[in-house]
């Protein structure tokens, strides 16, 4: 394991780079004042804006496991420091979880690609974190490791609230897995953005739809980003689609039930009433992107 301290005016920072899950727990427990980060996208702007500097960093990325992506029979492992570029760069993965990988490619920019990874976006728990709702209607778990052990949970238990989650100290993501999809399901992600590029989502949307072979839904799931302090399922609008044909009422009732399900802020980027719009025009294009997508095989 790599160690180096560095001294930044009176502040003197140590910098660990683990090569094994164990040498990190290690790390961490003996390093209280660590703090793990992986592509650091979101740690670095944060320290050069003034948050308090921690007393050393745990780089993840030099551990194989934390930057791999594979499918692993069942299901795929995503390595949760893994860049997104990685995710983006592989056709198998696109095929299948189109609208999840779709996500993770609009964080920022290419650079920014290259080094942000799903377990930052997750730990940073932003509640606009693009890639949040597409691993949640994928039914992602994610893997977590500490002093105790290994425990795994679904992804939409990990943010706790705008920059909380519910990692115990020295715990760290290890990896996301997400299984298989059905056959005739589908996903998609949209969000809105002030800008065409580099902003923060007004709202983010992630949806899947499962269909039968008449081409009625059997199951669906919607999360959405950024309208409430962490990701909204959407029980009514999933509700109203479970053995329905995908059609205009159906759309209806879905965009409804997500406007409804919002609970926004009003600030620069949008009123409450705005991202409530929003919300219910990106729920109903996502899910007939999923619908479509599930048509073709999943693919988009
Ligand atoms: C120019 C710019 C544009 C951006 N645009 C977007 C955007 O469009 N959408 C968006 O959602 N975000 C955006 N971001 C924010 C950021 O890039 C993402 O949140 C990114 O996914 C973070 O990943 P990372 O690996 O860089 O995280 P890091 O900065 O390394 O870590 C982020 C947080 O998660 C913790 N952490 C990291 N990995 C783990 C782990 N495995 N286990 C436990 N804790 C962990 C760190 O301690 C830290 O608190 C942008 C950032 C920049 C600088």
């Amino acid at each position: 394991m790599g160690c180096w301290t560095v001294t930044r005016g009176l502040n003197t920072l140590k910098y660990f780079s683990p090569s094994t899950v164990e040498e990190a727990v290690e790390v961490l427990a003996a390093e209280p004042g660590a703090q793990v980060f992986a592509g650091a996208t979101d740690v670095v702007p944060q320290i050069r804006s003034g948050k308090p500097e921690p007393e050393s960093l745990v780089d993840l990325k030099k551990i194989d496991r934390l930057v791999s992506v594979a499918d692993a029979g069942d299901k795929w492992v995503i390595g949760a420091a893994a860049p997104a570029s990685h995710l983006t760069a592989n056709a198998d993965l696109v095929a299948e979880f189109p609208g999840m990988v779709e996500a993770a490619g609009l964080i920022g920019s290419d650079q920014v690609q290259s080094r942000s990874s799903l377990g930052g976006n997750l730990c940073n728990a932003s509640p606009a974190a693009d890639s949040v709702p597409g691993m949640v209607v994928n039914g992602a778990r994610a893997v977590i490791a500490g002093s105790g052990g290994t425990r795994t949970v679904p992804v939409e238990d990990v943010p706790q609230g705008p920059g909380k989650t519910s990692l115990a100290p020295g715990e760290f993501v290890v990896e996301i897995e997400v299984d298989h999809r059905p056959a005739n399901t589908g996903d998609a992600y949209l969000r809105l953005i002030p800008r065409t590029e580099m902003d923060i989502a007004v709202v983010g949307v992630g949806a899947r739809v499962t269909l039968d072979d008449a081409g009625n839904c059997t199951s669906a799931t919607i999360a959405l980003g950024a309208v409430a302090p962490t990701v909204v399922r959407v029980p009514d609008a999933e509700n109203a689609l479970a053995g329905s044909a995908i059609d205009d009422t159906a759309l209806d009732a879905v965009a409804a039930a997500a406007s409804a399900a919002c609970n926004p802020i009003d600030d620069k980027r949008g009123t409450i009433a705005y991202r409530q719009h929003v919300a219910g025009v990106l729920t109903r294009r996502a899910v007939a992107i999923a619908a479509e997508r599930a048509r073709n095989g999943g693919a988009s």
